[in-house]
């Protein structure tokens, strides 16, 4: 292949972590881009750079690109790339050796240095992805608001299914409310609050809905 292909790494802030990734043509036509959050634990920006590499040099190689040029901002990348660079841990050294050895399935892969305004649409990317990625993650926490945790049973439960003692507003749920309820009522006793010290008595108004099939 005679074309002149572009791959550009770029990374996000690791509190949440995405890697753009824009594969581009020989008029700078993007031809692929990838945007994929980074799970787990993050090895700060060097680490980010490698993989958002390896994820674009990947994806060249699945297109059939036999030739691309790397383009990064990131001068670390650039001189751990060339072996300018040292790298110092065995974890980022494994991982430079992966893309040294998937950069040689290319005929041709050269890897340029620019400035930051160059590699703008990638960091858009990554930038638009994080946003997605944020409010995801805020969506997920407000789900879990909406849970709680019953302290009979432990058992993490939908807020709607938690039922508040009248009177001094311990909280559990249906199941076990209903089950204690129910075996002090076969011991003839008037049902308490079930929460440990405290003595407020269930009305039989409020025992009522326990009693229900
Ligand atoms: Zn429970
Ligand atoms: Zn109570």
């Amino acid at each position: 292949m005679t074309s002149r292909d572009v791959v550009g790494p770029r990374d996000r802030d690791p509190g949440v972590a995405v890697l753009a990734v824009a594969v581009c043509g020989p008029q700078g036509e993007v031809v692929l881009r990838i945007q994929k959050p980074v799970e787990g634990a993050v090895g700060g920006r060097m680490t980010l750079e490698v993989m958002a590499l390896m994820e674009g040099l990947d994806a060249a190689l699945g297109l059939g690109i036999g030739s691309v040029t790397i383009v990064t901002d990131y001068r670390p990348l650039h001189n751990h790339m060339l072996g300018i660079w040292r790298p110092s841990g065995k974890k980022l050294a494994d991982l430079i050796n992966q893309v040294l050895s998937v950069r040689k399935k290319f005929e041709q892969c050269e890897i340029s240095l620019v400035e930051p305004s160059q590699v703008s649409y990638v960091v858009k990317l990554a930038r638009d992805s994080i946003d997605v990625q944020i409010a995801k993650s805020l969506a997920a926490s407000a789900r879990k608001e909406k849970r709680e945790t019953c302290t009979i049973c432990l058992e993490d439960t939908d807020i709607t299914k938690i039922h508040a003692v009248e009177g001094c507003g311990h909280h559990f749920c249906f199941s076990c409310m209903k089950e204690h309820v129910k075996v002090k009522l076969l011991h003839g006793m008037l049902p308490a609050c079930p929460q440990d010290g405290c003595t407020t008595k269930l009305t039989v108004e409020g025992s009522k809905i326990f009693l229900l099939p």
